[in-house]
């Protein structure tokens, strides 16, 4: 059953124990672990940050060829490499720093075709399931299920407006919305 929607999520430890940062295995747990260490501003999750906290994960922006937004590499035993294209916008960099993450997050122990750099969100074979669990994985941690549905019920799905409070591209907001089964005017 949803939870209702007006739950307060300022004091999360009230009813959940502080999460490890190793045992974020479902967006679940991360986006619950992002509310404890305070990294959810308003709604927006600050992914970077998240990166940031984990000693086994290291970022970096990089102007990577046309067409690639991104890629994950193991750079020793246990220690892994997020690259992101500099030459894209913010909002798509965040995407694909989740997306990437997503990888690292489910998928770490067969990464070596990623290493390359990938197009994330713009390709013919998203419909790969592994793709499509990192994209949705992605989404549900940029924009979590209850501030997604509030928001777009405050702005009247306005996707402009929902891009711009998430901190994310429309396409993402587009495919956050289809993923949870969104339609009609707007979203
Ligand atoms: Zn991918």
């Amino acid at each position: 059953m949803r939870k209702a929607p007006k739950r307060p999520i300022a004091n999360p430890s009230v009813t959940a124990p502080p999460l490890e940062i190793d045992a974020l295995d479902t967006t679940k747990r991360v986006v619950d672990f992002c509310v404890q260490q305070g990294l959810i501003d308003g709604v927006s999750t600050d992914i970077e940050a998240l990166i940031a906290l984990d000693p086994q994960l290291s970022l970096k922006r990089v102007p990577l060829r046309d067409g690639i937004d991104a890629y994950i590499k193991e750079v020793s035993p246990g220690k892994y490499e997020i690259g992101v294209n500099s030459k894209h916008s913010k909002t798509r960099q965040k995407f694909s720093m989740a997306h990437e993450y997503a990888h690292y997050r489910l998928h770490r122990d067969n990464l070596s075709a990623l290493a390359e750099g990938e197009r994330i969100l713009h390709r013919s074979d998203d419909w790969n399931s592994i793709e499509q669990q990192a994209n949705s994985f992605a989404a549900e941690i940029l924009m979590p299920e209850d501030h997604f549905r509030e928001e777009v019920k405050r702005t009247g799905g306005d996707i402009a407006q929902l891009a711009d409070r998430f901190g994310v591209s429309e396409l993402a907001l587009r495919y956050r919305a289809k993923n949870l089964g969104m339609r009609g005017h707007g979203v």
